[in-house]
């Protein structure tokens, strides 16, 4: 079985170097969030399957983007998307509260009692349409979104305050780009982070459902 140890150093040398990124995953148990007969594959770095026909991001990708989105202690953030609920905990750690929204909701009561258990209380979650955002506590200071859009929802342009970042893997259903976006006054200035290969947003604004 690999140690965290061994993950934080494969991290830094794919280029994660956010100490307060390296930290909060080496913090997190991501044991905690696999199912049974695949919590000894913790501390490899590479997605595994979970329930509901989803996945548990790949350690550098959760890295990465967290990163990307350079957030600050006194941020409220939005992920869509909590599966697991692992990229959730970690951006718990690095900002003051995280409104993660998932479309199936056995999923996500799976996630919020493992938020109970490791005791993460600044995490807000709700089932439903993410392609929508989460009006109600918009505007945020940051957005993730952890499956994959033909296209950027003009949701998140609208509850993402100026100047702040999205990150979110954009294109067809079998491969996409991991794009980083700025929001300006008028529109998204774009780039691109890494491919990548994340399951399908599936809603108003994302894919139909098959
Ligand atoms: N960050 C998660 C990734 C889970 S996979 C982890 O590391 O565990 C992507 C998740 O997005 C799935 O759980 C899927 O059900 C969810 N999803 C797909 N479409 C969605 C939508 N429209 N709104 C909210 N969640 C959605």
């Amino acid at each position: 079985m690999e140690h965290v140890q061994e993950l934080i150093e494969t991290l830094k040398q794919q280029g994660i170097r956010d100490e307060r990124v390296l930290k909060a995953m080496q913090n997190v148990p991501r044991e905690i969030f696999l199912p049974e007969n695949l919590k000894s594959h913790a501390y490899e770095n590479r997605a595994l399957p979970i329930d509901c026909d989803q996945t548990i991001s790949q350690p550098y990708i959760v890295a990465l983007m967290t990163q990307a989105l350079q957030l600050q202690s006194i941020d409220r953030v939005l992920e869509i998307g909590t599966g697991s609920g692992y990229q959730t905990a970690i951006l718990s750690q690095l900002c003051k509260t995280v409104y993660t929204v998932e479309r199936w909701e056995e999923l996500g009561q799976i996630a919020q009692e493992r938020f109970r258990q490791l005791e993460l209380n600044n995490i807000e979650t709700v089932f439903g349409d993410g392609t929508l955002g989460w009006p109600e506590h918009a505007p945020y200071d940051a957005i993730i979104v952890t499956a994959a859009t033909p296209s950027i929802p003009s949701a998140y342009f609208e509850q993402l305050t100026p100047g702040k970042r999205l990150v979110i893997p954009v294109g067809g259903s079998e491969a996409q780009e991991l794009i980083l976006a700025i929001r300006d006054e008028t529109g998204w200035e774009c780039s691109t982070l890494c491919g990548c290969r994340f399951v399908k947003l599936i809603g108003e604004q994302g894919w139909k459902a098959d």
